[in-house]
């Protein structure tokens, strides 16, 4: 039985990365407005409503799925609605970019026992966007005012799940971001053509409705100070992600055309939304006619890789030091790229990179898996005398992020962080170890996912709001924890 039953047609199969942001809202407007009720129905009424529901106990937020699924084969959408948005403050888009084969559909019971999941992802898409269509979904206007503020860092899912539960309550709440777009990795990491913007931005906007208070373009440690925001708020949530890129330690790493993966990504997103982008237009961080290598196993690379095909790379090769069965990406992932036509070399690290003044190839050794390290992964070892050359005009480094130096950034030596550099926080409370600051998202866990990233605002939120109510209530701070 196929995995997907679902009729959606991805904007990006009919419209390349380089169109003009009216033209991709106009488009996004129309594909939505033609939903395939029949099969959401179908695949909702194929849930077995078992026992113990697997799919909602491996979903981060614990969305009630088996009750949605039901509401949605009774054809009762609004109320499925109410149901999916309760526990999600986007669910379409998890719907969109949850790596399903790894939560909810990969522990359905009809996929374990070999029938083929139920597409729970694309159903949950499918309800909030006939939700949107039909006008079900409201900005978050309280019904009645709060005094305090809280002002959030960073506009991305996890400080726009925690802005929407916190207006909810009725709080006064200030998003700042040092981007000029709000959304985070959603905007600017994840590429358009699993993520259109414009499901982005019209969550954006549904807030800034709701009274949120948008500051793009204020990195806080610069433009605005750490202590400033402190004095204006009643209490501040960091929610800053990660954004570090890690590096190789190989002779020609210097050479021009090496890029980082998030350069190459925000200039095709940015490019996507109608800005001009230098670097793009004079073909450094441009994959058309190029012979691309992308360099790592996550699932930044494949979305690199990804992006490098539909920019019209003439070749894309991703070299992983790892084999198949043991690389960190989503294997749906990699199966898409495959179709997509890009070569993955397992069990390949690059040695060194070649050129002269630009690179012009990766020379790169074989691996074997060794023994296991103190996390139970085999180390890759080089295969002596085993180095080949793949040929590239880009080269991009795609090896995971670490977070930035946040202390020394907000000038605040006391926050405390763990040795790999997140920061610590209570996990009862979600407050760091600074009083009325607490901490949510990828700051938090490191590279993670978006869902999780909604989990944390939304648990944030709730204890920021215990912690507020008993400031109020002048009881103190240390004695509160979340709802
Ligand atoms: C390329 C890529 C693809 C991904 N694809 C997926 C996917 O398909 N599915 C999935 O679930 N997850 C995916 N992820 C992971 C996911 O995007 C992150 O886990 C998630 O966005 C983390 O949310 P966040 O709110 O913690 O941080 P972010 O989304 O990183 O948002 C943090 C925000 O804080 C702002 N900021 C940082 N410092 C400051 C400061 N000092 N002052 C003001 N603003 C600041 C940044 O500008 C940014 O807007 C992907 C990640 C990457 C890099
Ligand atoms: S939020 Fe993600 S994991 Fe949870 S049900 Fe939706 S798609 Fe599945």
């Amino acid at each position: 039985m196929p995995t997907s039953m679902l009729k959606f047609v991805s904007v990006d199969q009919r419209m390349p990365e380089k169109r003009d942001a009216e033209a991709r809202r106009r488009d996004f407007q129309e594909v939505y407005a033609r939903f395939d009720p029949a099969a959401a129905s179908e695949q909702a009424g194929r849930c077995s409503q078992c026992g113990i529901p697997f799919c909602q106990v491996h979903c981060p937020l614990h969305n009630n799925i088996p009750d949605w699924l039901m509401l949605t084969a009774e054809g009762r959408l609004e109320e499925a609605y109410e149901v999916a948005s309760s526990t999600n403050n986007m669910p379409e888009i998890c719907g969109r970019i949850c790596p399903q084969d790894r939560l909810c559909e990969g522990n359905c019971v009809l996929e374990q026992s070999r029938h083929g999941t139920v597409t729970i992802g694309s159903v949950e898409k499918y309800i909030t966007e006939t939700a949107w269509d039909r006008g079900w979904i409201r900005p978050p206007r309280p019904p009645r005012e709060l005094e305090q503020s809280v002002g959030i860092i960073g506009g991305g899912p996890a400080g726009l799940a925690a802005a929407e539960q916190l207006r909810r309550k009725g709080y006064q709440v200030s998003v700042y971001d040092r981007y000029d777009r709000i959304g985070g990795l959603l905007i600017y990491g994840i590429p358009n053509f699993k993520l259109e913007k414009e499901a982005v931005t019209r969550r954006t906007e549904l807030l800034a409705d709701g009274g949120v208070d948008f500051h793009c373009g204020v990195e806080i440690g610069r433009e605005l100070s750490f202590a400033d925001l402190r004095q204006r708020h009643d209490a501040v949530l960091v929610a800053t992600g990660v954004y570090k890129a890690r590096d190789i330690a190989c002779p020609g790493v210097g050479l021009a055309n090496i890029q980082p993966a998030l350069d190459f990504l925000i200039a095709s997103n940015r490019k996507g939304l109608g800005d001009d982008v230098p670097a793009f237009d004079d073909g450094s961080l441009d994959a058309a006619d190029k012979r691309i290598v992308v360099i790592g196993g996550g699932d930044t690379a494949m979305d690199c890789v990804r992006t490098a095909v539909r920019q019209g790379a003439r070749s894309v090769k991703c070299l992983y030091r790892r084999n198949r069965a043991n690389m960190p990406g989503s294997h749906r992932e990699v199966s898409h790229a495959e179709e997509e036509g890009v070569e993955f070399v397992w069990l390949a690290a690059p040695e060194a990179f070649l050129g002269d003044g630009a690179v012009r190839g990766v020379r790169a050794a074989r691996m074997r898996l060794g023994v296991a390290d103190a996390t139970g992964r085999q180390t890759p070892q080089p295969v002596e005398g085993s180095s080949f050359t793949a040929e590239a005009d880009i080269v991009i480094k795609a090896l995971g992020f670490d977070p930035e130096d946040l202390q020394g950034l907000f000038g605040c030596a006391e926050l405390a962080t763990t040795r790999w550099g997140t920061l610590k926080i209570d996990h009862k409370t979600m407050m760091t170890n600074v009083d009325g600051v607490f901490a949510a998202g990828d700051i938090v866990r490191g590279a993670s996912l978006v869902v999780w990233a909604i989990r944390d605002g939304r648990d944030a939120a709730a204890s920021i709001h215990a912690y507020l109510s008993a400031k109020v209530a002048g009881e103190p701070a240390a004695a509160v924890a979340a709802e």
